[in-house]
């Protein structure tokens, strides 16, 4: 039932027949699908990944990166929800949770809630590991107080997975994160802030998370393999799954606005002749191609081996496609003429929409650090008193 080929034409039906005819409202009314979470979980595609003994089909990330590229394709608001569903927080508690854990976080995926990942702060971007969000260590559970910033779904995720730097007896532990479920007794020390007014994907809040003495017991907190100390880098390979999952929505995006201009310059007459005629617009179109085509081979090619993408291949995943998805969707609405620059066509929307892949989830410029750092072999701490030291081995 989850072969490839059978994700990918499932997914395209359920893309042009009931994503695309929605994509422009939820963008112009900013306000969460839920009718299209609704309709990826009565599909199967809320928590695909999710082992089959907790529920889900147990399909691998080579299968959701095909289902996030047809749904973004149509609307790429719920092409990050597929990505959220499958690949993020879900697969860090998938990987590192106890039974409790990933029971919890099963069913609230499987039944249609896209988790929230909560690691940026407002002084804390690319510097995540300068986050001040603290977790107390209470009697049998830890006090989490601190704010969080650009949360993706923000006031409608109901599961967070909280990034927050744990202290025992004022002693620092290094930085863990914690299950919480927004709504339920005992999580009202979090609370929802500002929604961000963004350029695009308006269909899905950014927004602040405040953390006010929010008190969650010992046993939600996700204990990664390498032990709290050392458990950050753990969380951070997790991340890579969503950092694949944002590239294969930048390329959905992309093919999206391919298409919309492949069928307009076939129609489109001037001078007496359809404008494909024209060899500027054909060598347009022709690059575009075998950009989407070469970003779609880095996404497999991250996606090849077992368990989370390499650290490496991850980034030039999402480096190369967001970088692609930018001037894909620019070219597309320039091949357009006024036409691509109306807010009556997809093109306009998916512009916006893809501005954001070089930003969030790791900058285009960190990215090209952790490539570089990986490619030369060493640690290049960015703080100004930091150090330039040959790691001891090479970093994944
Ligand atoms: P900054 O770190 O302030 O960077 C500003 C500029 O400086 C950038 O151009 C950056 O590339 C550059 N820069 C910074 N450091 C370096 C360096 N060492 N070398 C070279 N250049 C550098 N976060 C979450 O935790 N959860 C979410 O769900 C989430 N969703 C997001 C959704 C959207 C739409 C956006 C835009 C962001 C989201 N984020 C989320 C936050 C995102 O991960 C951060 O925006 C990102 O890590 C960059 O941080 P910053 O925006 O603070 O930029």
């Amino acid at each position: 039932m989850f072969t490839i080929e059978d994700i990918r034409q499932r997914a395209r039906s359920l893309a042009q027949d009931v994503f695309t005819p929605r994509a422009a409202s939820i963008d112009s009314a900013e306000m969460y699908p839920w009718e299209n979470c609704f309709a990826l979980r009565d599909a199967g595609f809320m928590g695909m990944t999710i082992p089959k003994a907790y529920g889900g089909a147990g399909a691998g990330y080579r299968e959701a990166v095909v289902l996030v590229e047809e749904v973004a394709k149509a609307c790429g608001v719920t092409g990050r929800i597929a990505v959220e569903a499958n690949m993020g927080a879900i697969g860090a508690i998938m990987a590192y949770g106890t039974e409790k854990q990933k029971k919890l976080a099963a069913e609230l995926v499987l039944d249609g809630d896209k988790p929230a990942i909560c690691i940026t702060e407002p002084e804390s971007g690319s510097a995540a590991t300068e986050m001040t969000t603290r977790a107390d260590k209470v009697g049998n559970g830890y006090v989490l107080n601190g704010t969080k910033h650009w949360i993706t779904g923000g006031g409608v995720s109901r599961l967070h997975l909280i990034f927050a730097r744990v202290y025992e007896d004022e002693e620092p532990q290094g930085i863990a994160s914690f299950l919480v479920v927004r709504g339920e007794p005992g999580a009202e020390g979090l609370s929802i802030g500002r929604r961000e007014p963004t350029m695009g994907l308006r269909g899905i809040p950014e927004t602040e998370v405040h953390l006010k003495d929010l008190h969650v017991p010992s046993d939600m907190m996700l204990q990664p393999p390498s032990g709290l100390r050392k458990g950050f880098g753990d969380l951070m390979t997790a991340y890579n799954g969503q950092r694949v999952g944002a590239a294969a929505v930048a390329l959905g995006i992309a093919v999206g606005a391919y298409e919309q201009a492949e069928d307009f310059i076939q129609n489109r007459e001037q001078f007496g002749r359809p404008i494909c005629e024209f060899q500027g617009l054909q060598w347009m179109l022709a690059d575009m191609s075998v950009q989407i085509s070469a970003a779609r081979a880095l996404i497999n090619e991250a996606v090849s081996g077992e368990g989370f993408p390499d650290k490496t291949k991850a980034a030039q995943a999402k480096l190369f496609t967001s970088e692609m998805a930018v001037t894909v969707t620019n070219n597309a609405l320039q091949m357009h003429g006024a036409a691509g620059y109306s807010r009556r066509n997809p093109v306009e929307r998916m512009v916006r929409d893809a501005r954001m892949f070089t930003i969030g989830g790791g900058t285009a410029q960190v990215l090209r650090n952790v490539i570089a750092s990986d490619l030369l072999n060493r640690k290049f701490p960015q703080t100004r008193d930091g150090y330039v030291a040959r790691s001891s081995g090479k970093s994944s």
